[in-house]
C-alpha cells in the first residue's frame, strides 16, 4: 500500500511541482532534501537513505548511500593533464554535463550468516551538514543496529571511508573488531607525513584509527577477512588501497573500493590521471589489472563511488571499459 501511494504521489509531485529549473537541482544534497521534505508531507514513513540489498550465494549484501555531493569541473579531478575539451566531449558523449558531476559514497554490509561485516563507514558526523553521514540510519532502516556489526573493514584511509568510525568521540560500532590494511596504516600513521600534503590524513588517522588499533587485525593482499572474503592489493589511489573478492556458493563479486571513481571517466579512460590518486601511474596500472580481471571473468563489482546502487559489470571496449549497471540479475 505504501508503495502504491508513494509512486502515485511521487509522480503527481513530479508532474505538478518540479519545473525544468528544479530538475537538475534534485541532484544536489540540499535540494533533494527539500524534495524529500515535500514528499514527506504525503508520505509519513521515513525510508532512510537509498539502499539496495541482494544475495550473493549465501551472503546477503546491502549497499547504503551514505550521501553524495555535487562537484564542479569534473575535468579538474578526472583526466588531469588532458585537454579540457577532450574531457568535456567524453562526458557529453555519455549524456553527462561537462561542468558538474555527482559523487556518491556507498559503504557495503556483507552478512555471511556467521558474521556481519561492514566495508567502510562513510562521512559520519562530518558530512551531516551537507546531507551525508547517513550510513547508520540506512543500516537501521534495513534492520541492522550499530551493535550488530561484528567486523569493520577499511579499504583505505581517506576521509570519506573512515570518518564514520567514530561518533562523538566513541566507536560508532561498539562491538566490532577491525580490519585495516597493514601498508595503509603504516603510511598514514607515520609522523613523516607531518608537513606534507598527507598531514591532514595523518591527523585523521591518529584520531580515528589509532584508538582502534588494539582491536584491529592488520592485513595484506591474499589475507582473508572471513571465509569467502579475501583482500587483494590495488595500490595507487593510496599506498595501501585494498579491494576484496567475495565468494559464496560459487558466486563471486569484487568490492573495488576506489580503484575507479567515475563510471565514465575512470572506466572508459582508465589511464587518465585522477587528482585523488596519490600515485596516478600506479593507480592507472591497478585500474587496468582489476578491471581486466572483472571484464574477463564477467564478475559483478561494487565501486564505492559508482552511481548508486554502485553495482555493475564492465565490458572491454576499445582501450577501456563500459560500465553496465546491475538491473534484475540478482533477483532471478
Ligand atoms: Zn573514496
Amino acid at each position: 500500500m505504501k508503495n502504491d501511494n508513494g509512486i502515485q504521489r511521487r509522480s503527481l509531485m513530479l508532474g505538478a511541482g518540479l519545473s525544468a529549473f528544479a530538475a537538475p537541482a534534485v541532484l544536489t544534497g540540499l535540494s533533494s532534501g527539500a524534495a524529500r521534505a515535500q514528499e514527506s508531507e504525503a508520505m509519513p514513513v521515513s525510508d532512510g537513505p537509498k539502499s539496495e540489498s541482494f544475495s550473493l550465494g549465501n551472503f546477503k549484501i546491502l549497499v547504503v548511500e551514505d550521501g553524495s555531493r555535487v562537484m564542479d569541473n569534473p575535468g579538474e579531478t578526472f583526466g588531469t593533464g588532458q585537454d579540457p575539451e577532450t574531457v568535456s566531449a567524453l562526458l557529453e558523449k555519455n549524456f553527462l554535463p561537462a561542468d558538474r558531476m555527482v559523487n556518491g559514497f556507498a559503504p557495503v554490509l556483507v552478512d555471511t550468516g556467521d558474521a556481519t561485516i561492514l566495508f567502510d563507514t562513510g562521512m559520519g558526523a562530518a558530512g551531516r551538514s551537507w546531507g551525508a553521514g547517513r550510513l547508520v540510519e540506512g543500516l537501521r532502516a534495513n534492520g541492522y543496529q550499530p551493535e550488530d556489526i561484528d567486523v569493520v573493514v577499511i579499504t583505505h584511509m581517506h576521509g570519506d571511508h573512515i570518518m564514520g568510525l567514530m561518533e562523538d568521540g566513541a566507536p560508532t560500532y561498539p562491538n566490532a573488531r577491525y580490519v585495516f590494511g597493514d601498508k595503509e596504516y603504516a603510511f598514514w600513521s607515520d609522523e613523516a607525513r607531518m608537513g606534507t600534503p598527507a598531514e591532514g590524513g595523518h591527523e585523521s588517522v591518529k584520531k580515528l584509527i589509532t584508538p582502534l588499533a588494539e582491536k584491529a587485525t592488520f592485513i595484506n593482499g591474499g589475507d582473508s577477512v572471513a571465509p569467502g572474503i579475501e583482500a587483494m592489493e590495488a595500490f595507487g589511489h593510496t599506498p595501501g588501497h585494498l579491494i576484496f573478492m567475495l565468494e559464496s556458493n560459487g558466486e563471486q563479486l569484487v568490492l573495488t573500493a576506489d580503484t575507479a571513481n567515475h563510471y565514465v571517466l575512470s572506466l572508459q579512460r582508465p589511464d587518465w590521471h585522477v587528482r585523488f590518486d596519490m600515485d596516478p601511474e600506479a593507480a592507472a596500472k591497478s585500474r587496468r589489472a582489476v578491471f581486466d580481471m572483472i571484464a574477463a571473468e564477467r564478475l559483478p563489482f561494487i565501486g564505492y563511488h559508482m552511481p548508486f546502487p554502485s553495482v555493475g559489470y564492465v565490458e572491454k571496449s576499445g582501450d577501456g571499459y563500459v560500465f553496465m549497471p546491475k538491473t534484475y540479475q540478482f533477483r532471478l
